[in-house]
């Protein structure tokens, strides 16, 4: 007998809106302040920032926002979507767990992650709009390459500013979005006034998400026919990363399961939220039982976990408005982990207040911990993940082993976020090998 341990959703059954959580949200979102009058913030300034529609739908009271046709094509045919859910069978069998343990494979797109979900939307939103290019930031590098493949499919142009950190880490990352013809720069860079004003602080100079926010924001800010590109945080990113969890809810309907655990790492919260906010709002709606949704971060960088419930900016130079969410403050430069993408301050805001009310819980793990799943994962799996996905793996693993403990057969599900084989030294480094 053959295991079907793949589900998998035809093209004809792949969803095609995105959700909205904040129509459901039992406490309204806190909104963005004007950090000169602490007033709320109207739309209007933000769509001289970002393409309008973004903000249109940052602002959206609809639940369901329908994707338009071009992008459905772009899903289907160039990102692969629908993605596979997958039952970790071997790793059950190796941890000797009655645990189900399933994971979303958002590592088969092009450049190896969730974040052309959200990439390729705004790329599309820019082109409608006659903007010539894109700018923004990156950590990892897996935005930097997401938003230049978007752009590429597009055909504008990218310029991304990469923390210098992750650039002498990571220098193939540069060479995809080269490849994609996206201009590429370490953060702090000579090329803006905030980063020559970083470059004096030797602190800074190993530069950090928000310094890089804060050069590409600068760029656009100056080039009429430029706009600023974010790949995590804000409601609009959160709201395009949603088709992975309306894929997700429609694959347990498949199988006849509702999941007991939902896991997803947090850096801004993108893949977290877009992973767990379909099936969230159906608990909240009481359309399913309550699910435990975890937020797993690194311990080098506990926004949600150590952070204080408040008012900040998004990036280090204070350009942004003011938003609510956990923050370790705006000036927090975190010590230089290999999951370059969960080395943020904050955390997007509505998943910020969901943990604020206790709808969902966020934990911490070290990167020693997380590297040693991500082996046994490797080893048994077959998979390689992303050193940001293996802090989901870990969870995962932890509590599939508690269940061995209890003998309780939970339905464990992770989002497997990204593959990790731009991230070899890192494994090289951690695991000594
Ligand atoms: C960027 C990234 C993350 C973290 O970003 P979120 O917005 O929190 O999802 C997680 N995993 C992978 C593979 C990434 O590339």
């Amino acid at each position: 007998m053959v295991e079907k341990n793949r589900v998998i959703l035809t093209l004809d059954e792949m969803p095609r809106k995105w959700y909205n959580i904040s129509v459901d949200s039992p406490v309204p979102f806190p909104p963005p302040l004007n950090p000169a009058t602490r007033e709320p913030m109207p739309p209007e300034p933000l769509m001289e920032l970002f393409p309008v529609e973004c903000i249109k739908q940052e602002v959206s009271d609809k639940r369901y926002i329908d994707i338009p046709d071009e992008l459905l094509d772009i899903y289907m045919n160039s990102l692969g979507r629908p993605s596979p859910l997958c039952r970790a069978v071997r790793l059950e069998k190796y941890l000797d767990t009655p645990a189900e343990i399933y994971y979303k494979r958002e590592d088969l797109s092009p450049p190896g992650s969730h974040k052309p979900n959200t990439a390729v939307a705004q790329a599309y939103y820019a082109a409608k709009e006659g903007l010539e290019t894109l700018t923004t930031e990156t950590g990892a590098g897996q935005w930097g390459s997401a938003l230049s493949y978007a752009c590429a499919l597009f055909g504008i142009k990218c310029k991304v500013f990469m923390v210098r950190i992750s650039y002498e880490q990571k220098p193939l990352r540069k060479v995809i979005m080269n490849l994609y013809g996206a201009d590429c720069v370490a953060s702090p860079s000579d090329q803006t006034e905030c980063g020559k004003e970083f470059l004096k602080d030797k602190a800074k100079y190993n530069g950090s998400l928000g310094i890089a926010i804060s050069e590409a924001i600068e760029v656009a800010m100056k080039d009429p026919t430029a706009k600023y590109s974010l790949g995590s945080v804000l409601s609009f990113v959160l709201l395009h990363q949603s088709i992975v969890g309306e894929e997700v809810v429609k694959q347990f309907e498949k199988i006849d399961k509702v999941p007991d655990i939902m896991i997803g790492c947090v850096g801004g919260g993108s893949n977290f939220s877009g992973f767990c906010y379909p099936f969230l709002g159906k608990s909240l709606r009481k359309e399913c039982k309550k699910i435990d949704i975890v937020a797993v971060e690194p311990t080098a960088c506990p926004s949600m976990t150590n952070g204080e419930y408040r008012y900040d900016f998004g990036d280090t130079a204070k350009s942004t408005p003011l938003l609510k969410m956990y923050t370790l403050g705006c000036d927090f430069i975190p010590p230089p982990i290999h999951a370059g993408g969960l080395r943020y301050h904050g955390a997007a805001p509505s998943a910020s207040l969901f943990v604020h009310e206790g709808l969902i819980r966020s934990v911490t793990y070290p990167q020693e911990e997380i590297f040693q799943s991500a082996d046994l994962f490797a080893k048994v799996e077959g998979l390689i993940p992303a050193p940001e996905t293996a802090h989901a793996i870990h969870h995962a693993i932890v509590e599939a082993r508690k269940c061995k403990e209890t003998g309780e057969k939970k339905v464990i599900v992770f989002n497997h976020s990204g593959h990790g084989l731009m991230d070899l030294s890192g494994y090289e480094q951690v695991l000594g090998i």
